[in-house]
């Protein structure tokens, strides 16, 4: 009984793990830091820049300071 419990909380343990790591990993994309000013800035909310310019790729710019940002 007490083995089937342990292995059960191995398992919720690895799965809850496994969870955590792709939760992260998704933000590690969606999120990019300003690096002036340190702000955290979500890609998915701010307007990207250069999608229509053959000469320039595709940035954002830091709403606080103004920063260019390649993405
Ligand atoms: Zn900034």
């Amino acid at each position: 009984m007490t083995a089937i419990v342990f292995i059960l909380g191995t398992m919720l343990l690895a799965a809850l793990g496994l969870i955590v790591e792709l939760e992260s990993r998704e933000l590690d994309e969606r999120y990019v830091q300003c690096p002036r000013c340190h702000l955290m800035l979500d890609k998915e909310r701010i307007p990207v820049s250069g999608y229509n310019s053959e000469h320039s790729s595709e940035h954002i710019h830091c709403p606080r300071c103004k920063a260019y940002i390649a993405i």
